[in-house]
């Protein structure tokens, strides 16, 4: 049965363009190649040499293959097909040599032990962590995310307790209820959904949740400390907390590397570049003043981008064998997706896969590792609060 595979270039206009081949899909809802032409493949390590076929026309397009190796990863490669494909016949050509880092199933396996973990805990002292999650004005994107994260505290045993005010709550209403969640003991962590409506002041709402709650990692006394040798936050950020994870996760090491932050953001660059900091890298920030940021980044043995600008980061912008973290989420229009648009990352990926030593997708990178690094703060905060081992 035929099959349909999209793929999309580094332009952000271009839509996303189809395909049709055969024969090709394996991993679960992914597509793939054919178990026969998969023979001899070193499937366990990161490389999926050339498969070529003859009578190929250059002409062919482009896709991505999916491949599973002995770890359970899942490697993402772009490929040329270059003739017709059929279960006899095919002919892909590999371009590109990076790893994908899947965070998806690391996001997965982090899920499965922090269940575990739960259970333990609800088993050895009755406790099971809260989470509570304070949600200001109806933004499409913030209520998606408040839905997500409270299916994903469903899913490893997390109670989670829910509060949606109107747009036009006052700054009162909000610390009401964050002072409610700080003093009840079945609540283990807050989180305020941001961005607040414009008329509250965030600074405020944020240091009004508890140190020992503030499982965003936002607080000021947090971030303080994140930055000061021989201090520890009682909680890190969950996005740069994840892309570290994903890291050494991969077994990719930071110490003594040049590593490269694009974006300063308090929740995400300036926090990633801290951590990569106290992983003893050599930490160098890009941000939108920074003159010459293709010189600065193509020195990176590691960058973690997080500007919110799609595709800005080319080939000739990474050094060759470098580790790419895409934290950027960025729709671009595609008129060929049934929602209009599609998302990518800040850094084109097509141009890093042949570049790269190792890339994150978007989407299925750093952002299933968002959720599971709050959850695990929460986990650690019930933990701490029950000294509980
Ligand atoms: P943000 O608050 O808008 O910060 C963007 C940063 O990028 C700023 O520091 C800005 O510099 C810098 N920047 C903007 N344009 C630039 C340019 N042309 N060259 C160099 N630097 C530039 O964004 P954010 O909240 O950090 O988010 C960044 C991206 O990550 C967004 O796409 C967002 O959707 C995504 N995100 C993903 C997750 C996830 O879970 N995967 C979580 C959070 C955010 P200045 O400081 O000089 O203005």
């Amino acid at each position: 049965m035929a099959s349909s595979m999209a793929f999309a270039d580094c332009s952000t206009s271009a839509p996303t363009r189809t395909f049709l081949f055969s024969r090709l899909r394996p991993c679960r809802g992914l597509p793939s190649i054919p178990p026969h032409l998969l023979r001899g493949l070193p499937v366990a390590g990161f490389r999926l040499p050339s498969l070529r076929i003859t009578n190929s026309p250059s002409s062919f397009p482009k896709g991505n293959a999916f491949l599973r190796n002995k770890q359970g990863f899942r490697h993402f490669r772009p490929f040329t097909v270059l003739a017709s494909v059929s279960a006899s016949e095919a002919a892909i050509s590999t371009e590109a040599s990076a790893m994908v880092i899947d965070g998806k199933s690391i996001a997965k396996e982090i899920r499965h032990e922090i269940t575990t973990e739960i259970s333990r805990m609800k088993d050895e002292i009755g406790v099971i962590p809260g989470l509570a999650v304070i949600l200001v004005g109806d933004r499409k994107d913030s209520t998606t995310y408040v839905r997500n994260k409270k299916k994903a505290c469903e899913s490893v045993g997390i109670k989670s307790y829910e509060v949606c005010l109107p747009e036009d709550s006052t700054e009162e209403e909000v610390l009401k209820f964050i002072s409610g969640f700080n003093d009840d003991p079945e609540v283990h962590g807050i989180l305020v959904q941001l961005p607040l409506p414009s008329h509250m002041n965030e600074q405020n709402i944020l240091n009004a949740v508890s140190i020992e709650k503030d499982v965003d990692g936002f607080h000021p006394l947090n971030i303080g400390r994140l930055a000061m040798r021989g201090r520890e936050p009682l909680f890190v950020p969950c996005t740069p907390k994840g892309c570290i994870e994903l890291l050494h996760r991969c077994n990719i090491d930071i110490k003594g590397k040049q590593a490269v932050v694009i974006g300063r953001s308090n929740i995400v660059g300036m926090p990633a570049a801290l951590l990569l900091l106290r992983e003893d890298a050599t930490v160098s920030i890009v941000h939108s003043r920074t003159k010459n940021p293709e010189e600065i980044t193509s020195q990176a043995d590691i960058i973690i981008a997080a500007v919110g600008q799609p595709n800005m980061v080319r080939g000739s912008w990474i050094k060759p064998g470098a580790v790419i973290i895409d934290v950027g989420i960025n729709p671009v229009e595609d008129a060929t997706s049934p929602r209009g648009y599609r998302l990518v990352g800040d850094v084109c990926y097509e141009e890093a896969c042949k570049i790269a030593s190792a890339v994150t997708p978007v989407p299925g990178g750093v952002g299933p590792m968002t959720i599971a690094m709050l959850l695990s703060n929460t986990l650690s905060s019930a933990k701490r609060m029950h000294n509980f081992q």
